[in-house]
């Protein structure tokens, strides 16, 4: 067959070539595949100054292919180009094999997803070698979209993994992949490609443990204020209070999360302090839990946020609570009906408006940190800032929430009069983990203990014997 069917005039799409690729020298580019990240990939191509071919089982009847691309059989295709992305679902990948011979030393890129994570005992990027030994295989662009290809809008990843055996292969496809304005970004050779085939199944890995420890504490909170909010006073006095599972109990469990959340995205940090400061190096592995839970703090951070947020709205609304104007309203009249007001009280005024006001500044700091720890405003910051920010300004934002829950507890905070079934008030056992947290980071930035513990991350260790062990280690927490 001879093949050439030209321009494809299905798709009128415009074609601007944004790059080095001068048109008198232009690469040819095959891609195998006229599917819908074949054709994306083939456009972005040609906008890009490469000269495309497509590689079909039907090259007569391709569809909406972009205009300037050229679609051949695919061993007609193959032999255009020496490199070839194959832009084909794994399971039909057998084909290949019938091109052994035509494919042989050329860089083959598989783009290639699976629907499930592990879903082959091997990668498909290993299978595509296994199946044609003699091509240099390189994964890649398996985590961008056709749609993002298609639409511009990369913005969000813009990242490309790459991997394979071959450096020169390699070298290649990175070039390749910073002309079409993406990075390129090495992972090594082509037994990562199993993990980069599971990176775009993945459902919000860093997001899993945050989401169920806050489901989890808010489900403990929300029981835990029930039974003193409203089964105790139906056993004790026959009092419905069920209407506090609307707005107040909410509104107490919100915040108790949202400051427990806080302090675990410190407590991490100070466990890593104590690990080193006992091991007397920092050039040993922290455990696994204490590793994935100090990757997923910032997410943490951000939950806790969320909570924070919703703690703020669920407090405005309070002035226009039916229950809350019926107090007032009643408070008032039974004040007139006995003609005795109370008397107004400084002490009160102070602690109410100071629980106010640190709530206040506590919550413009959390939000504070919410964006710093934006990638686009972080990107702007170089390292020391950023951890001023999130550690020192981080640790205020703790004081200040915590203080917010002290002083809200007032004078009765450790009056047995609130004790419910020898219960505290929640508010209580939202405090046991920040005061902890607070009170273990002052005494580790105690000068004697902080002067030790600078050491040990500068890389002094008090025991040789872990020296041995100093390549592996972690360098920072
Ligand atoms: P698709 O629309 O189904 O296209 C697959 C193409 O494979 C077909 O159009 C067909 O092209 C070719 N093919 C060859 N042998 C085949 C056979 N026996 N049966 C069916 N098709 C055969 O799929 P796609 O969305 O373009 O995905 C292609 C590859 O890119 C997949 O491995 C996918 O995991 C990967 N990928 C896709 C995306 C995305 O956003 N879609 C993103 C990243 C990676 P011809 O008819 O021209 O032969």
């Amino acid at each position: 067959m001879s093949g050439k069917l030209g321009v494809m005039e299905k798709t009128c799409t415009v074609m601007l070539p944004l790059t080095m690729n001068s048109s008198e020298n232009r690469e040819n580019v095959c891609i195998f595949g006229t599917g819908d990240f074949g054709r994306s990939l083939g456009l972005k191509m040609l906008q890009c100054g490469y000269s495309v071919v497509f590689g079909s089982r039907n090259p007569r009847t391709s569809r909406l292919l972009p205009n300037g691309a050229e679609v051949l059989s695919y061993s007609e295709a193959a032999q255009k180009s020496d490199i070839i992305l194959i832009a084909i679902h794994r399971e039909h990948y057998e084909f290949l094999t019938e091109l052994i011979e035509v494919l042989k030393g050329k860089i083959l890129v598989d783009v290639s997803n699976n629907l499930k994570i592990n879903q082959y005992p091997e990668s498909n990027a290993e299978y595509l070698a296994q199946l044609v030994p003699g091509a240099h295989v390189v994964k890649a662009f398996n985590t961008i979209s056709a749609w993002a290809l298609q639409s511009g809008a990369l913005d969000a990843s813009r990242q490309v993994f790459i991997c394979g055996n071959d450096s020169k292969a390699k070298q290649r496809v990175v070039d390749i992949v910073r002309t079409l304005g993406l990075t390129p970004l090495d992972r090594g050779s082509l037994s990562a490609a199993t993990e980069i085939e599971n990176y775009p199944l993945q459902l919000f890995p860093m997001w899993r443990f945050p989401f169920y420890l806050s489901a989890a504490l808010c489900l403990f909170f929300f029981i835990y204020c029930v039974i003193r909010e409203v089964i105790y006073p139906y056993v004790q006095e026959k009092e419905d209070s069920t209407f506090r599972m609307a707005i107040s109990i909410p509104n107490r469990v919100f915040p108790i999360t949202a400051l427990t959340l806080l302090a675990l995205v410190y407590l991490p940090g100070v466990i890593a302090a104590i690990l080193q400061l006992y091991r007397g190096t920092k050039y040993q592995r922290f455990p696994d839990w204490l590793d994935h839970w100090m990757l997923c703090r910032k997410q943490l951070g951000l939950v806790a946020l969320g909570f924070a947020f919703l703690h703020a709205i669920y407090t405005l609304v309070i002035p226009i609570r039916y229950y809350v104007r019926w107090r007032i309203r009643n408070t008032t009249i039974t004040q007139v009906i006995t003609k005795k007001d109370n008397p107004f009280i400084t002490s009160m005024a102070w602690l109410s408006d100071s629980y106010v006001s640190l709530g206040i500044l506590g919550f413009f700091l959390f939000v504070l940190l919410g964006i710093t720890s934006l990638p686009s405003v972080s990107n702007m910051m170089n390292w020391r800032e950023f951890r001023f920010v999130q550690s020192k300004l981080g640790y205020l934002t703790l004081i200040l929430c915590t203080a917010h829950t002290l002083v809200y507890g007032g004078r009765k905070f450790l009056s047995s009069s609130i004790l419910r079934w020898y219960l505290p008030s929640a508010y209580v056992l939202a405090l046991i983990i920040p005061s902890t947290v607070l009170v273990i980071k002052f005494i580790l930035i105690m000068p004697c203990i902080n002067k030790t513990l600078m050491r040990i991350r500068q890389g002094w260790e008090r025991n040789s014997k872990y020296s041995k062990s100093a390549l592996n280690g972690k360098s920072d927490i």
